[in-house]
């Protein structure tokens, strides 16, 4: 018997914990004060009622003999593709019904993909990034090529004709940096890609905060983009489904490389090893993009895009600078006054109470840096800028 060497070459990432232990030692030497927390990736708002409802008649269904489901379809119901199929329609995007495969969400997908490809390829991974990309490769040894996210290309990494690589992971609006490609700088990517005969992996799961129409909500709006993409997108986000767990993955059917189907290849995968999704879950999942469903989400969207602008304009009135916060829940700062990421963590929480994300914790490119995110309560947010404000400008 011999374990997986690699998983002893993973990088310890102590971020999150080191975060809540922070937070934690400072509230038990203070437990007058009360700390405000704009660190967190996952969303604060319930699921919509249209969502709820729907649920709530797929639990009935499921009690009586003529309406039970058992196992469903691997790659999802009908019901649920086609209305996804209908979602991308409203951005100008056609896909097959064949080219969805609905899932437990992005995360398993983005990690359950690499079955399909051996593991001597190269993977271009940007740095900073959501590190389940990474994390996925080294456990299966793959070797790994990290592109600089940074200040001088606005935390969007450009082709170089240098860099060789077989998979090419792009994650747009962006975790942590909230930076998105616009349609002409994703066109460059999938030239790249093809001349190169690579596969991009492209993250989706923040498209529905993208508002500016030359930012891209999908890499299938770039022509050519099927003949080498494969997209991720969730429900997470879009509709507060962190819990609930539902998501999918597009695979163009005309996907192919040495005359195999990608898509062929995904469904035995699937069909192998993944016994779908609940029933109720996809009921859910439909709800969400029917119009009452939709109208109901906007305005949860909208309730995070005002936290973002709050916070956005914080940082504008203290001349901080700053990416994302309009098309991503995220906003990516630089920290004042020449601090390193701890350092700003440590300042913020004993100078204000306030807890963000420090931006080492998602690649070498984020010291620096510090994440907020707009996911938290209007009162929250509120409350934190106000303190913000006033620790700075009082240090000034
Ligand atoms: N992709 C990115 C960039 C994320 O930030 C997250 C979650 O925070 C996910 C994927 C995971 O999505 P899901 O909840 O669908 O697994």
């Amino acid at each position: 018997m011999k374990l997986n060497g690699n998983y002893s070459k993973l990088f310890e990432n102590y971020l999150f914990a080191e975060v809540s232990d922070r937070a934690a030692k400072y509230q038990s030497a203070h437990p007058d004060k009360k700390i405000l927390r704009l660190g967190i990736g996952d969303v604060t708002l319930p699921l919509a009622d249209e969502v709820i409802k729907a649920m709530h008649l797929a639990v009935d269904e499921m009690s009586k003999k003529e309406s039970f489901r058992g196992y469903g379809p691997y790659e999802g119901y009908g019901f649920l593709r086609e209305s996804i199929k209908n979602y991308y329609k409203t951005f100008g995007v056609e896909l097959n019904l064949n080219d969805i495969f609905v899932s437990d969400g992005a995360k398993s997908d983005l990690g359950n993909i690499l079955d399909i490809f051996s593991n001597d390829n190269t993977v271009l991974v940007p740095d900073p990034v959501y590190p389940v990309y990474a994390d996925t490769n080294i456990m299966a040894g793959r070797k790994i090529i990290f592109t600089n996210a940074n200040e001088e290309n606005g935390f969007l990494p450009m082709p170089e004709k240098v860099v060789k690589a077989d998979i090419i992971y792009i994650c747009s609006p962006n975790n942590p940096t909230g930076a998105a490609y616009s349609k002409e700088q994703l066109k460059e990517w999938v030239n790249y890609a093809n001349s190169q005969g690579s596969i991009i992996l492209y993250d989706a799961a923040y498209e529905c905060f993208v508002k500016d129409d030359s930012l891209a909500r999908s890499i299938f709006e770039v022509e050519g983009a099927k003949s080498c993409a494969i997209e991720f997108c969730s429900f997470s986000k879009i509709a507060g489904f962190t819990g609930t767990r539902c998501g999918y993955t597009v695979i163009p059917e005309e996907l192919e490389k040495g005359g195999i189907s990608l898509n062929k290849m995904w469904l035995r995968r699937q069909s192998t090893k993944f016994n779908g999704v609940p029933y109720i879950v996809q009921k859910g999942a439909e709800a969400v993009f029917s119009e009452r469903g939709m109208a109901q989400i906007q305005q949860n969207l909208d309730y995070y895009r005002q936290n973002a602008k709050i916070i956005a304009e914080c940082l504008d009135g203290l001349k901080i600078r700053y990416t994302g916060g309009k098309n991503s829940p995220y906003i990516w700062l630089k920290c004042p006054m020449g601090m390193g990421s701890w350092e700003f963590f440590d300042y913020l929480l004993n100078g204000a109470q306030v807890v963000g994300t420090p931006g080492e914790g998602f690649g070498e490119n984020g010291k620096g840096f510090f994440r907020l995110t707009a996911f938290g309560s209007r009162e929250v947010t509120q409350e934190a800028v106000l303190r913000i404000k006033n620790l700075l400008n009082n240090s000034n």
